[in-house]
């Protein structure tokens, strides 16, 4: 088998390449650093050895001799390592001595690039590192050289002669004297430079100056510190997002995070995913969820209430005929959409998305009488099924799942504990937040309903974010104009 020197981009997991990303979906062992994103770690297969070298047990670092031992070992045992090292591994990261290790002893590696820092977290600053005619070249260079050897391999006087744009990595704790030999090799003390910390991440924060007025302490690593014209540019679309600098903690059940997560970081936030709810089989086994659908096919309607509901219904079906004759119903347009992405087009939604509106826009039953099949959740409310059974119909009341309180990791407290934002999809999700989290409520609370939002009100958490219609979408706008009509960030 393989070593394969994976580029692990600069920090937004959406820039690992396609390569780097097929390799940790089969990957046996994954080595990797400390500022590693757990979303690129979270890409392994289950059972998969993750070995952080960043830290050893003791809390020090692996020193390089003992990572390169482990490559070879893992190499030669037979297994699929994939080694993952920040930006490119063969930029200012030692990739070209592990390869070496490798080559040495006869294990086979494979190199994959990946995006450096160098150029991303400037792109993401809205700095070009180059631009037609102005900035024609580019000089990529390290401000942290091995003091072991007592002397230095950088000409900055020769750098700061030769123009052209300097993306400085590891710099930070050097910028004075490397700031220094650059004004002596003749840079203009006004040259635009500018710092971009924790760059392509929703920690990213960008300092705009010049050489003479950008000062270390502006800066903490890991930051990119690019001087030259380009500096100037302010093509500012990264931290423009409306929910850049906003931390928003997610408490829907792990499966259905992704939705919303993805939302809300596409929009610019800090998404913390903290599951209070977990979504498992009802206490039945889910016995009279299948025989529920054995007969669905002579029901009149099938009602779903949630968009787990419409998981549990599309993946118990056995044969998409057997809902022929049968309506659908769907509490609310999220429902509705889970069911579409089934292919099942929902023959009503209440305009208002609540069980009572569902009861008073539900038809009444045929002359003969009629049958409605309801999946809900176990613990669910029984507005519904009291309500149409006194409007003549045969309720048939199954429970469909059950959801059960799940508690946030230990590892996320401090986050969940500065964050700025709460997501509440559902009433349960707040019970359990609080038994799990006490007194801790972030400044901004957002409910998905009314119901939800009654239930998070009454546990002492006051909502300030309701979207008009229970759909993710419209939850993730009111949150963005929740944060606008506020001002600023952070
Ligand atoms: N191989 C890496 C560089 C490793 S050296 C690459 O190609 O990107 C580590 C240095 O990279 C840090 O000191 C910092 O200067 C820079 N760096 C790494 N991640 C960064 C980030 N998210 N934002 C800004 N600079 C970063």
């Amino acid at each position: 088998m393989t070593v394969h020197l994976v580029g692990a981009g600069p920090g937004d997991p959406g820039l690992v390449t396609v390569r780097g990303a097929q390799l940790l979906a089969i990957a046996d062992v994954v080595v990797f650093d400390r500022l590693t994103a757990a979303e690129l770690l979270e890409m392994a297969p289950p059972g998969c050895e993750m070995v952080n070298v960043g830290k050893d047990p003791s809390g020090s670092s692996v020193s390089q001799d003992r990572i390169n031992e482990l490559l070879v070992a893992h190499g030669r045992a037979g297994r699929c390592v994939v080694r993952l090292k920040g930006g490119d591994p063969f930029v200012f990261a030692r990739g070209a001595e592990e390869a070496a290790a490798l080559e040495a002893a006869g294990v086979d590696y494979e190199v994959v690039p990946g995006i450096t820092s160098a150029f991303a977290a400037p792109a993401y600053a809205g700095i070009p590192v180059t631009l037609r005619y102005s900035s024609t070249h580019v000089t990529v260079v390290t401000g942290h050289e091995d003091l072991s050897k007592g002397r230095t391999d950088v000409d900055w006087e020769a750098i700061a002669s030769g123009g052209g744009t300097i993306v400085i990595l590891m710099g930070v704790g050097r910028w004075q004297s490397i700031r220094q030999r650059l004004l002596s090799g003749g840079l203009d003390p006004l040259t635009p430079a500018a710092a971009v910390q924790w760059g392509t991440t929703p920690r990213q924060r960008t300092v705009r100056a010049t050489l003479s007025t950008l000062e270390q302490a502006d800066m903490a690593p890991p930051a990119t510190i690019v001087v030259g014209n380009v500096a100037g540019e302010e093509l500012d679309w990264f931290e423009r997002r409306p929910l850049f600098g906003r931390s928003v903690v997610v408490t829907r059940a792990k499966a259905q995070a992704g939705g919303l997560a993805d939302l809300l970081s596409r929009r610019g936030a800090d998404v913390i995913v903290a599951p209070t709810i977990e979504v498992v089989d009802a206490d039945d086994g889910g016995a009279s969820l299948r025989a529920a659908i054995d007969g669905i096919a002579t029901a009149n309607w099938v009602v779903v209430t949630s968009p787990n509901g419409a998981e549990r219904l599309a993946d118990s079906l056995r044969d998409a005929r057997d809902l022929a004759g049968v309506s659908v119903a769907a509490i609310g347009p999220g429902t509705a959409s889970a069911l579409a992405e089934h292919r099942l087009v929902a023959d009503l939604v209440p305009g208002r998305h609540v069980a009572e509106s569902l009861l008073e826009e539900f038809p009444d039953p045929p002359a003969g009488g009629g049958r409605v099949v309801i999946l809900r959740a176990q613990e669910g409310r029984d507005v519904l099924p009291d309500g149409l059974a006194e409007r003549g119909w045969t309720v048939e009341l199954v429970p469909a799942y059950r959801t059960v309180p799940a508690v946030p990791a230990d590892s996320l407290r401090e986050r969940i504990e500065a964050a700025d934002a709460v997501l509440f999809a559902s009433s349960s999700a707040v019970r359990n937040w609080v038994a799990a989290m006490g007194g801790t409520c972030p400044p901004v609370v957002g409910a998905i309903g009314p119901i939800t939002a009654q239930t998070a009100s009454d546990a002492g958490m006051p909502v300030g974010v309701q979207p008009e219609q229970s759909t993710l979408d419209d939850f993730v706008d009111a949150l963005c104009a929740h944060f606008a009509a506020q001002g600023g960030t952070g």
